[in-house]
């Protein structure tokens, strides 16, 4: 038996990083999935992964912009339709936007962090919090990350927009706990995926690797991140194994957040 042997788990940000991680992971432990990105072509990826892991894993595919409510409440519609019912979500697509002090950020960077960050987890909440609700019954995990508990600089948008999904988080963990439904984050720290290569590019250019070195190097852990730790995490979050934790924002960092 696995930890989510027939639970149908939706996630988006399916086709790279930590969600195709988690993808991969829950399909280990026997989940049904539903998978949503923007990017179609690298969720196909996703699927192949998943069904190296289990053959047998039934997996349905969603393209869609988490930021466009109507295809976030399309993405939940479609799969409630496949599968009847939706025991776990991972509420993770998320993009981390330029970096650039504040008074340089700009409103267009500011707003379309905001829009697929804290708007695009906010539909996916309103509209899987439905469907829980009335099964009476779920759990979701929100990425937030470091930077949603901690300032780390040169990031407002990504910074506001993580803080943000903090305070859903609470909020609706506090409104939905009677119905069985928990609502947890996790806040990953620098952990080696696509986003995070981006973010070591815009700080060390070509040496990006030398930048990476120099960040871990104040880590506890003196490394980064794996996106199949993460996945363990999500896992267990979704998981029956942690039914009485809610409302909680988990750090996933080696203790770098205790540093900033
Ligand atoms: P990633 O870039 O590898 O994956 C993000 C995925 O989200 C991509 O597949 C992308 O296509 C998808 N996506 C982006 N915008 C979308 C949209 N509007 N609609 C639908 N899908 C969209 O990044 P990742 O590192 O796996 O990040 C996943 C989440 O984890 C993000 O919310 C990110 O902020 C958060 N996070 C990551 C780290 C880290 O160190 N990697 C740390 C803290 C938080």
């Amino acid at each position: 038996m696995g930890k989510l042997d027939g639970k149908v788990i939706l996630m988006t940000g399916a086709a790279s990083g930590l969600g195709q991680a988690a993808a991969v992971y829950a399909a280990e432990e026997g989940a049904r999935l539903s998978l949503v990105d923007l990017n179609a072509e690298a969720l196909e990826e996703t699927q192949n992964l998943v069904k190296e892991k289990n053959s047998n894993a039934d997996v349905l595919l969603i393209t869609a912009d988490v930021s466009d409510e109507a295809a976030v409440k399309n993405y939940v519609d479609q799969t409630v339709e496949e599968f009847g019912r939706i025991d776990g979500f991972f509420n993770n697509a998320g993009i981390e936007g330029k970096q650039n002090l504040t008074q340089d950020y700009g409103i267009d960077e500011f707003r379309k962090v905001i829009d697929i960050n804290l708007n695009g987890v906010f539909f996916g909440m309103k509209y899987v919090l439905e469907v829980m609700k009335e099964q009476g019954s779920g759990t979701i995990v929100n990425t937030a990350s470091v930077g949603g508990i901690r300032g780390v600089g040169n990031q407002s948008g990504y910074s506001a927009s993580k803080h943000g999904v903090v305070g859903l988080t609470r909020n609706s963990a506090v409104e939905y706990g009677e119905y069985g439904i928990s609502v947890n984050a996790i806040a990953p720290g620098a952990i080696m995926t696509a986003m995070v290569e981006g973010s070591l590019r815009q700080m060390g250019g070509e040496n990006w690797e030398e930048a990476g070195k120099e960040f871990v190097s104040v880590n506890p852990m003196k490394r980064f991140g794996k996106p199949e730790e993460v996945a363990a995490l999500v896992s267990f979050l979704l998981s029956q194994e942690s039914e009485f934790i809610n409302g909680t924002v988990i750090p996933i960092d080696g203790g770098q957040s205790y540093k900033y």
